[in-house]
């Protein structure tokens, strides 16, 4: 899929790569048992199933990024725990569309964990951690600033500091309440779950809708609704969430965005009499 894009309406929408990593299996599918995971999702020797990080990038009345990946300031003890492979990144997928970082002029979190954020922040070789796009300004729910800011036992290994304090002491950060309006054609919509203030992103043109549908519905392979991440803090709420979600996007034709489908950028969900499933749009 390298550089392509699809017009839709007045935006055009491209998703991107930031690499591929790892997570343990059965954390993923939560109360699904392996012998039916392991069908849509093969594990390696580690137990760890791959995953892909793609942002979406909207070219609309700004050129904005929605989530950024892990990036590359981890060490080499999680980039081996995370199985994170980068080899093509972000910087890779804006430069095949012409584009540099300091073109970016609005990012936008689905939430603050390090596989959507780490790439909102790049370590320089002095060690100073800086905003990674230079002109742009840095969209967050209010609420999910709060609960990244100050993290409990059970979330603090996915809230990285380093992937966002920074920003505001760069002056960079737009703290937003509510579903709010991003830029036109582009709202972000309240979903808890994954986590209390994990949100996704619907993107509205000419009458179609599009949605970014972040940790909700990571992959293809998460469309059942009890095949639900062991990670959510929430689960009982992404299964409301997913419940209703579907059933509208099969409804409305909602073109899917996955952030994590190591191979699905983007698809409908169909129905057959044998159950939903994920019609692709545009693969690697
Ligand atoms: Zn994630």
């Amino acid at each position: 899929m390298n550089g392509r894009s699809i017009q839709f309406g007045e935006l055009t929408l491209s998703p991107l790569l930031d690499g591929y990593f790892r997570l343990d299996g059965g954390a993923m599918f939560g109360v699904v048992p392996k012998p039916l995971w392991e069908k849509r999702a093969p594990a390696d020797e580690r137990n760890r199933i791959t995953l892909g990080m793609r942002p979406l990038l909207v070219t609309g009345e700004k050129l904005m990024l929605i989530d950024a990946g892990a990036g590359g300031k981890m060490d080499p003890k999680s980039v081996d725990i995370y199985g994170i492979d980068r080899r093509r990144n972000l910087s890779h997928s804006l430069a095949e569309r012409g584009l540099a970082a300091g073109d970016v002029e609005l990012v936008l979190a689905s939430h603050l964990h390090f596989d959507h954020v780490g790439g909102f922040t790049t370590r320089e070789s002095s060690g100073e951690i800086r905003p990674t796009f230079p002109n742009a300004r840095y969209v967050v729910r209010t609420t999910e600033w709060e609960d990244a800011t100050h993290p409990h036992e059970r979330n603090r290994a996915s809230y990285l500091q380093e992937d966002f304090v920074p920003l505001e002491a760069a002056g960079v950060l737009d703290l937003v309440d509510g579903d709010a309006q991003i830029m036109p054609g582009v709202r972000v919509r309240w979903t808890g779950g994954h986590a209390r203030s994990h949100q996704v992103v619907m993107i509205e043109s000419a009458g179609r809708t599009a949605v970014f549908t972040a940790d909700m519905i990571p992959t293809a392979a998460h469309l059942d609704e009890p095949w639900i991440m062991a990670y959510d803090l929430y689960p009982m709420e992404t299964l409301a969430f997913k419940r209703a979600f579907v059933r509208e996007a099969i409804d409305h034709e909602y073109l899917i965005f996955f952030e994590h489908d190591p191979k699905i950028a983007a698809g409908y969900i169909r129905e057959k009499a044998r159950g939903k499933y994920v019609e692709p749009v545009m693969c690697d």
